[in-house]
């Protein structure tokens, strides 16, 4: 070979890696996470009341993986079919995955798989956690981050949106929805489709509280649905489902104009296809949309525990997470001894910004109320509520700026609901005229969540220590 065809050659080789350099490739790859039922231990489901006991699976649970990478950084969003996954466990996979710029792991919030929290066990004094289990999900999350990782090639993406406020109910007053479906689309180097990210806000609950086979609810039918569809693997990720957004109380029909029954199967897959044909709308006026260059924030938030049910499940042992000393710094706790019972408590969890060129993404560890999200808190407050006078929390949404935005809730944790304060309401007299309390704040850590939460999401993108 002549010195003139190597130089060509080197030229064409460096043409080829600024090429590579420049491109965004992602992979995806899944794992199956559903527990064995009928074998030594009973599976406890999630997500309504005590010892249901699972009979049989219905369907699937999944980890699902897309991992992107470019220009050295790498990324793994990962959506698992479970009501929560604490930021402990987050941790431990995260442990295993050396390499990565950034590993965010999100619940469905699925109401319909087994107890991974502990809150749902035989009795209120006995956690519904196998631990085994938990470690066998992330193993499997870990392999699927890896196997999605090897399989990562040159992709283009666009990204679309669509509403549909009739596919949601809001259950808890004021009524404010978070209506709007997320979907991103990857094509390969030949424009076929090499997989879709897809984002809505919804509890997957659609059977209820008396369905004992493990499903994933709807989520599972409209990740079937876009992936008979388009041929490639998909990922769903829950977003806001605080305030209360949920698929009860939604009238579904089928294509004849039949109204499914609630709790049923029917309504739930019914419910999952239309929200796949959401998701195809979403796609059908997508726009091309540039994904790089890559950026990842995260900050560890520390939370006030004044939740007295919280506080008693970690007493008896159901709750299983460590506590630190609140000392007022939301930045700042030292652990607290596990028999520590009279100074006051918090929890440690995470905040993540996630930006992906022209998208930005909010990892909230939790399940926040859309007024939170897209800066709708009451104002003027109810005169019934308990602290009228809290400021309104910086709003999630207002601190992303960039064209595209995405919101990721449950993400590295579940903290329960992250309630504006002033729309806190568990003493009378009740906002609204109402005679007694909305649902809502026992399940929260506390009143302080939200205004820690969002300021702390705001310090974040505004990259203040
Ligand atoms: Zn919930």
């Amino acid at each position: 070979m002549t010195q003139r065809c190597l130089t060509a050659v080197a030229v064409l080789l460096m043409v080829g890696a600024a090429a590579r350099a420049a491109d965004l490739e992602v992979g995806f790859a899944g794992a199956d996470i559903t527990p064995k039922v009928g074998g030594d231990k009973p599976v406890y489901m999630a997500g309504f009341g005590h010892n249901r006991v699972a009979t049989k699976v219905h369907d699937p649970l999944f980890a699902r993986a897309v991992v992107l990478k470019h220009d050295g950084r790498k990324v793994a969003l990962v959506s698992v079919d479970l009501v929560g996954f604490f930021h402990a466990n987050v941790t431990r996979v995260r442990d295993s995955l050396p390499g990565f710029t950034y590993v965010l792991v999100s619940s469905t919030h699925n109401h319909e798989g087994p107890d991974t929290l502990g809150l749902w066990g035989q009795n209120p004094f006995k956690s519904g956690v196998d631990k085994d289990y938990l470690r066998d999900v992330e193993e499997k999350i870990v392999k699927a981050v890896k196997a999605a990782d090897a399989a990562a090639k040159p992709v283009s993406a666009a990204l679309g949106t669509a509403k549909a406020p009739e596919l949601l109910h809001d259950a808890r007053e004021p009524y404010v929805k978070h209506d709007e479906l997320t979907a991103v689309q990857f094509l390969d180097g030949d424009r076929k489709p090499a997989g879709i990210v897809v984002q809505w806000n919804c509890h997957p609950e659609t059977l209820g509280s008396k369905n004992t086979q493990l499903s994933a609810d709807f989520v599972g039918f409209t990740v079937k649905y876009l992936t008979d569809k388009y041929h490639c693997p998909v990922v769903y990720l829950t977003g806001t489902v605080g305030g209360l957004l949920t698929s009860m109380h939604v009238e579904v029909k089928d294509v004849k104009g039949k109204v499914l029954p609630e709790d049923s199967f029917e309504k739930t897959e019914r419910y999952g296809v239309l929200v796949g044909e959401l998701a195809d709308k979403a796609l059908a006026g997508a726009k091309a949309v540039k994904l790089t260059p890559i950026e990842a924030r995260t900050r560890a938030v520390f939370l006030p525990l004044d939740n007295k049910l919280y506080q008693l499940g970690r007493k008896v042992g159901v709750l299983e997470r460590q506590a630190f000393l609140w000392a007022g710094d939301p930045y700042k706790a030292e652990p607290a001894d596990a028999t520590e019972t009279k100074k006051p408590l918090c929890l440690k969890t995470e905040v993540g910004w996630l930006r992906l060129g022209d998208l930005e993404a909010a990892a909230i560890p939790g399940e926040i109320y859309p007024e939170l999200v897209l800066d709708k808190v009451q104002d003027p407050a109810d005169p019934g509520a308990d602290f009228p006078e809290a400021p309104v929390e910086p709003a999630i949404y207002k601190q992303m700026r960039g064209p595209h935005r995405m919101m990721i809730g449950l993400a590295n944790d579940e903290v329960g609901y992250i309630i504006p304060k002033r729309q806190w309401d568990e003493k009378p007299p009740f906002c609204y005229d109402r005679k007694k309390a909305q649902y809502g704040e026992e399940n929260s850590v506390g009143p302080e969540t939200a205004p820690i939460l969002c300021k702390a999401f705001k310090d974040l993108v505004g990259g203040k220590k």
